[in-house]
């Protein structure tokens, strides 16, 4: 039985939306993810019942946004395999998941230390490595790709000496959709002694992650890349790990006991988790873990697969039109330019058509210089996107050549 496309989008609001005229036609996944009706429902729920603060009120309310947040945790763990729910960091998202791994590391590197990369890196990726390099006196050595946007293999493994404190890598780009071989990588890195971060950002929504599978140590992903709210997301890492670094910020909820003096630190995860949290998104992204979680992960892989080579069909099949990462295993994301037209003017063309789609670097800009490119036209697909949309892109940019003639 074939993925149930039309079930899913029923259950999304937005995608009954026109733009002038025009069904709305949403290829900007990568970027965002649009929200099931029953995570809009849970975070107006929250809002509307039993609005609080977690973990410090003598009352209904409290005990009640407490026990949903917590249980949003149980929920991520499971989702990820995590050995332990301690191990599941609420972050505002991927890039501050980043940043507290780069936070506890940081006092660790010193110079003659090596931080590995790849040159598929989103922004997020790399500016944070680099300046922990920067003030540490380690070296940050990138990995090459291909021009096909797939990893030179070989390149990375030669990188990975015993000098290599950690290594880095997205579990897919996002933005040319290349997967990596996640499994592998940390295997070669782990077999000199480096620590792995993973980052999920645009992996998580495209069916199972395990991290205990995988083997890495920590990874990092944004809830709002996964049908979930914005302002929330996930640093997962190992216990052991986790629980010896230094605090990331320092404040409530983070401290077991404070005098004037000074301080000791509350156990895990909530020694990561200063302040106020983002209440209403952890509760709304664990909704959204739960609704994704019952779909049929499989078949929505089949889907994507379908959806991604034929867009990548009629692209090839397009005169004029150069994809962008032409990597043997890609997720997602069809990255692309066309003869006579910045990708600018075809995302405003697109637009006037009803067609959202993502144009510019992707926060890669080492990745658009390391191919030469100004940038591309990005489409990225999703679990509720139909065929007939990749088709009304290509009939789109029919048009966009003939009006950029
Ligand atoms: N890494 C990758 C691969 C991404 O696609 C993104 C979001 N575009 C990020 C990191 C950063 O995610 P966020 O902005 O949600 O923190």
């Amino acid at each position: 039985m074939s993925f149930d496309v039309e079930g899913v989008r029923a259950q999304f609001p937005i995608l009954k939306r026109e733009i002038d005229g025009n069904p709305l036609v949403y290829l900007d996944n990568a970027a965002t993810t649009q929200k099931p009706q029953c995570v809009i429902d849970t975070l107006v729920e929250y809002y509307s019942n039993y609005n609080s603060n977690v973990h410090r009120g003598a009352h209904r309310l409290a005990d009640e946004a407490t026990t949903r947040y917590e249980a949003a945790r149980d929920c991520v763990a499971g989702f990820i395999n995590a050995r332990a729910r301690q191990e599941v960091i609420w972050t505002s998202g991927t890039t501050e998941a980043i940043n507290i791994v780069a936070h506890g590391l940081a006092k660790q590197l010193q110079p003659g230390d090596e931080v590995v990369v790849t040159e598929m890196e989103h922004h997020a990726n790399i500016v944070t490595w680099q300046q922990a390099c920067l003030s540490s006196g380690a070296a940050l050595k990138v990995a090459p790709i291909f021009d096909s946007g797939e990893l030179d293999q070989t390149a990375f493994e030669q990188l990975l000496t015993n000098k290599t404190r950690l290594v880095a890598f997205p579990h897919v780009s996002n933005s040319l959709g290349t997967v990596n071989p996640i499994v592998a990588m940390t295997a070669k890195a782990k077999s000199v002694g480096a620590l792995v971060l993973i980052d999920g950002a645009q992996g998580i929504a495209h069916g199972g992650v395990d991290v205990q599978a995988i083997g890495c140590d920590f990874y990092a992903f944004s809830g709002h890349k996964m049908f979930g709210p914005t302002g929330v997301g996930v640093l997962w890492g190992r216990e052991s790990l986790l629980a010896e670094w230094p605090v990331w910020q320092t404040g409530g909820e983070m401290i077991s006991e404070v005098t004037y003096q000074s301080a000791s630190w509350n156990t895990l995860p909530y020694r990561l988790e200063a302040g106020t949290p983002n209440i209403a998104g952890v509760i709304g992204l664990g909704a959204a873990i739960d609704w994704f979680s019952k779909l049929d992960l499989l078949g929505l892989q089949q889907h994507e697969r379908a959806l991604m080579a034929h867009a990548t069909a009629l692209a090839i099949d397009f005169e004029g039109l150069r994809i962008v990462g032409q990597a043997p295993e890609k997720s997602g994301v069809l990255s692309f330019l066309m003869d006579g037209g910045h990708p600018a003017d075809i995302g405003f063309l697109l637009d006037r058509q009803g067609i959202a789609i993502r144009t510019g670097h992707h926060c890669a800009e080492p990745l658009m210089r390391r191919l030469a490119v100004p940038g591309t036209a990005r489409a990225s697909f999703s679990i509720y996107t139909r065929t007939s949309e990749i088709d009304a892109l290509f009939t789109a940019l029919d048009k966009v050549k003939f009006m950029l003639a």
